[in-house]
């Protein structure tokens, strides 16, 4: 990271929003939190709340291909998400999930819970609350379908995108005692299925494409600030 410095582009009073869309192993949650971060702004992970409904459906037993259970279970779904990109937690009730999330058996079952339109309404409306009520002076808000639903307003859309290889590898790396063809299916498998409810591979209009296959992680995020800035005019 080149500076730790806040580079607040705006002083309107509205956060900023800054939406970013894309694939598994694009980087965008590392980058997205690391861009909020040199911006001063709050980081809104919002596949962390399709996860955590889906620990919260493998908790209860409940089918996760059954989607009128899944829809019954919602009203007992009680998330709370840390927005401090230095601080972050996940909680469902008292359970603090922040790792669990992560765990195969919940990565294995979240396409199917995030694929049910009711779902996807939930916890769109959960992510313009915790983005209209951000203490900082703007959000990164990072996940599927940002730049396209939650946010086809926001002033900054960004897609992250890297050649498959390059995010294979990338996920190889965080998954460590994983091969990389296990890696490499899973994640195929992953990207299938979600983009047949959301299209993350391709920019919308008015979404600028960063593709990080050649960059490094500090290039990267200076190319989505450099975009934060220009779309901002700061
Ligand atoms: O970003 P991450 O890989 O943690 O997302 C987990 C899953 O949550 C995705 O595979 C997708 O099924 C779902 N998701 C979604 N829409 C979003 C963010 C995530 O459907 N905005």
């Amino acid at each position: 990271m080149s500076t730790t410095t806040p580079e607040t582009p705006t002083d309107s009073g509205v956060p900023t929003v800054v939406a970013v869309d894309g694939p598994a192993g694009s980087g965008k949650s590392s980058v997205s939190k690391a861009s909020a971060r040199r911006l001063g702004f709050a980081y809104l992970d919002t596949g962390a709340a399709y996860r955590a409904l889906s620990w919260f459906v493998v908790q209860r037993r409940i089918d996760p291909t059954d989607s009128a259970a899944v829809v019954d279970a919602l009203p007992d779904f009680d998330y709370r998400i840390g927005t401090d990109p230095d601080g972050y937690h996940v909680f469902v009730g008292e359970h603090d999930v922040t790792e669990a999330i992560r765990d195969p058996e919940v990565t294995a079952v979240v396409s199917a819970v995030a694929r049910v339109p009711e779902v996807r309404g939930h916890l769109t409306g959960l992510f313009r609350t915790i983005m209209r009520n951000t203490p900082k002076p703007g959000i990164v808000v990072e996940g599927r379908d940002i730049t396209t639903v939650v946010a086809p307003d926001a002033p900054v859309r960004i897609l992250l995108t890297a050649s498959e290889e390059a995010r294979i590898a990338r996920r190889s790396a965080e998954l460590v005692g994983h091969s990389a063809a296990h890696v490499g299916e899973q994640l195929q498998r992953r990207d299938r299925a979600d983009s047949r409810v959301v299209d993350f591979m391709n920019a919308a209009d008015g979404v600028t494409t960063v593709d990080s296959t050649e960059l490094d992680f500090d290039m990267t995020v200076d190319a989505v600030i450099a975009v934060v800035q220009k779309e901002t005019h700061a």
